[in-house]
């Protein structure tokens, strides 16, 4: 009886084994797929150098930076980010990196500007402190501006910037204004000294 019922049930077993091999490689090519896309935008990550031709098109050519969001040293899609200084920008990831161990995130609060925005930031500056004189302390002109040509960037908050004042010369990094403990340029070589404070933008 068994020996009989054996062809019969063979049929089935064949479909129940194709069946099983299908729903796999559907389940493989589901899953896949996703994996793939999420490991794509690598960029972003802590452990990639950016450069400016990852900046995205449809990113604010401005320098701008978005209000609902904010933008890491490892944001180099943004412009803000993208156009900096690529030693200035490696640097920074780097000091970003070590920060991170230290339980410390850094935060870009400005990086490249474009002329047009400089300029904006420094008529506001005027239209804030009453004269150009004054708002000269703040913010540079855009022939001037470091952020400008990409050499500056602005990172806080606070106890990033702390850190960054005592660990940045490690990096090449310099706070370079008594008066914005945000403001950093590389100044001097990886464990080099950083040169004196300047008061203000203006001097
Ligand atoms: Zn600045």
């Amino acid at each position: 009886m068994a020996a009989r019922r054996l062809p019969g049930s063979l049929p089935a077993v064949i479909c129940a084994f194709l069946v099983l091999v299908l729903s796999a490689t559907w389940a493989v090519t589901t899953w896949s797929e996703p994996a793939a896309r999420a490991t794509a935008p690598a960029e972003n990550s802590p452990d990639s150098g950016g450069t400016p031709a990852d900046v995205s098109p449809e990113a604010d050519d401005d320098g701008d930076l978005p209000d609902d969001r904010e933008i890491t040293p490892f944001d180099t899609w943004h412009p803000a980010v993208g156009h900096l200084d690529k030693r200035l920008l490696k640097a920074v990831q780097e000091a970003a990196r070590d920060a991170r161990d230290d339980g410390i995130e850094f935060v870009v609060t400005s990086g490249w500007r474009s002329k047009e925005q400089q300029q904006r930031l420094l008529d506001e500056g005027i239209e804030k402190y009453g004269s150009l004189e004054k708002a000269r302390e703040f913010v540079n002109t855009p022939e001037k501006s470091t952020h400008v040509s990409g050499k500056a960037v602005d990172i806080g908050p606070t106890d990033a910037d702390d850190w960054l004042i005592r660990n940045g010369s490690a990096y090449g990094l310099c706070q370079v204004y008594a008066n914005e403990m945000w403001h950093f340029e590389l100044l001097t070589g990886p464990r080099g000294t950083c040169p004196a404070l300047l008061n203000n933008a203006a001097g």
